[in-house]
C-alpha cells in the first residue's frame, strides 16, 4: 500500500482537512498516476455533504484528474512512465453487460465504479483526485494530448465528456441549432464544443452578466431566462437544448422553443424529480432526454478533439488549502468557469 497526502472531508459539514490516505499497490493491470491537477465538480460539493446520500468519512472527491504516469504494472500495454493521463468520473466496471461491450461503461447495467464513493471490486471505498496519487486500472485511464494546457486539462474530463457525449449523440454540427442552458463550468464547455462541432449556438442564462464571455467562446446568441419575452422570441426554434442547470427549470418553457424531434437533454439535475408536461412535448413531437459522462473510448474521442480544435476549459488556480473557500464560490456561481487545485500545493 501507497500513503499519499489528500484532502478529505470529514463529515458532511466540518471544512475538508488536509489528511493521508491509502492507495493499493499497483497491480498487474495498474498505472500509478502522479496527479498534478484536480478540477473541483459541483458534484464533488453534493456528495461531500452527503446530499447525493449518505457515504462514508472520511472522503476525498475529485474525478476531474491529470498528472503524469510514474509506475505501470507488468500486463500494461497502453500506458508508460512520462505519459501524460487523466482520469474522470469512472475507474471500473463489469466489462461483461451489454452497455459495456458497447463502449458505454458509464451505463454498466451492473453499475460503474465511480472514481470516489463507490465500492471497489476489494471491497474498499474508492478515494477521488483531491491527492497527489491515484492506481488505476489501465483501461479507466485517458490519454492527455500534450497540446491541451496541462493546468486546464483536468475539468475535461468531467464537464468536457459531459456536455461532448450529447451534442455528439444528437448530431449538434452543421446547420443545427443548439442552445445551452446555464453558463458555468458545464455549459462554458458545452458552448465550446457545440461551437467546434459546427452548430449554430445560443446561451440561455439567467442573466446577460457572462454575455461577453458566451461570444467569446463562439456563441452566436445569448438571452436572459428571466426575460419573458426570451420564451416568445425563441419558441420553435432549437434543434438541440442541452440543459446544464440543477436547479428545478420550467420544463414546459424549454420544451417550447424545441422545433419538430427536437430533444432537451438534462446532464444537471435537481435532486427532486421534475414533473413532465406531456402536452409540451406532443406538440411537436420533442423529446425529454437525460446523459450521463461518457464512455471511456468516447472521453478519448473528446480529449483528441478539444485538443485538435485548441478548446480548453476556462480554469482558476487554486491551493490546496483554498479548497473550502472554492467550495462556497462554487455555491454562489462565482467562478469563471471551473476551480482547479494545484496539486503541486499538496506535496
Ligand atoms: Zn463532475
Ligand atoms: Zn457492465
Amino acid at each position: 500500500m501507497l500513503t499519499v497526502n489528500a484532502i478529505a472531508a470529514t463529515s458532511a459539514t466540518d471544512p475538508l482537512v488536509r489528511t493521508t490516505i491509502e492507495r493499493r499497490d499497483v497491480g498487474p493491470r495498474d498505472v500509478l498516476i502522479e496527479i498534478r491537477y484536480a478540477g473541483i465538480c459541483h458534484s464533488d460539493i453534493h456528495t461531500v455533504r452527503g446530499e447525493w446520500g449518505e457515504v462514508a468519512y472520511p472522503l476525498t472527491v475529485g474525478h476531474e484528474i491529470v498528472g503524469q504516469v510514474t509506475e505501470v504494472g507488468s500486463e500494461v500495454t497502453k500506458f508508460s512512465a512520462g505519459d501524460r493521463v487523466g482520469v474522470g468520473c469512472m475507474v471500473n466496471s463489469c466489462r461483461e453487460c451489454d452497455n459495456c461491450r458497447a463502449g458505454q461503461e458509464q451505463y454498466c447495467t451492473n453499475g460503474n465504479v465511480g472514481t470516489y464513493a463507490s465500492v471497489d471490486r476489494d471491497g474498499t471505498i474508492t478515494q477521488g483526485g483531491y491527492s497527489t496519487h491515484v492506481v488505476v486500472d489501465q483501461d479507466f485511464v485517458l490519454r492527455v494530448p500534450e497540446s491541451i494546457p496541462y493546468q486546464a486539462a483536468a475539468p475535461l474530463l468531467c464537464a468536457g465528456i459531459t456536455t461532448y457525449s450529447p451534442l455528439a449523440h444528437w448530431n449538434a454540427g452543421p446547420g443545427k441549432k443548439v442552445a445551452v442552458v446555464g453558463m458555468g463550468g458545464l455549459g462554458h464547455m458545452a458552448v465550446k464544443i457545440a461551437v467546434a462541432m459546427g452548430a449554430e449556438v445560443t446561451v440561455l442564462s439567467q442573466t446577460l452578466s457572462k454575455k461577453d464571455d458566451g461570444l467569446r467562446f463562439g456563441a452566436e446568441h445569448y438571452y436572459a431566462t428571466s426575460d419573458p419575452a426570451t420564451f416568445e422570441a425563441l419558441a420553435n426554434t432549437f434543434d438541440l437544448i442541452v440543459n446544464t442547470v440543477s436547479a428545478p427549470v420550467d420544463l414546459a418553457a424549454y420544451l417550447r422553443l424545441l422545433r419538430l424531434d427536437g430533444t432537451l437533454v438534462s446532464v444537471g439535475a435537481p435532486p427532486e424529480p421534475l414533473p413532465v408536461p406531456v402536452f409540451a412535448l406532443f406538440g411537436a413531437r420533442r423529446s425529454f432526454a437525460g446523459s450521463s459522462i461518457g464512455g471511456i473510448a468516447e472521453t478519448q474521442q473528446m480529449l483528441d478533439f478539444c485538443a485538435e480544435r485548441g478548446i480548453a476549459p476556462e480554469v482558476e488556480m487554486i491551493s490546496a488549502d483554498q479548497v473550502n473557500e472554492a467550495y462556497e464560490r462554487v455555491l454562489k456561481s462565482d467562478v469563471r468557469y471551473r476551480f482547479v487545485i494545484d496539486v503541486d500545493t499538496l506535496r
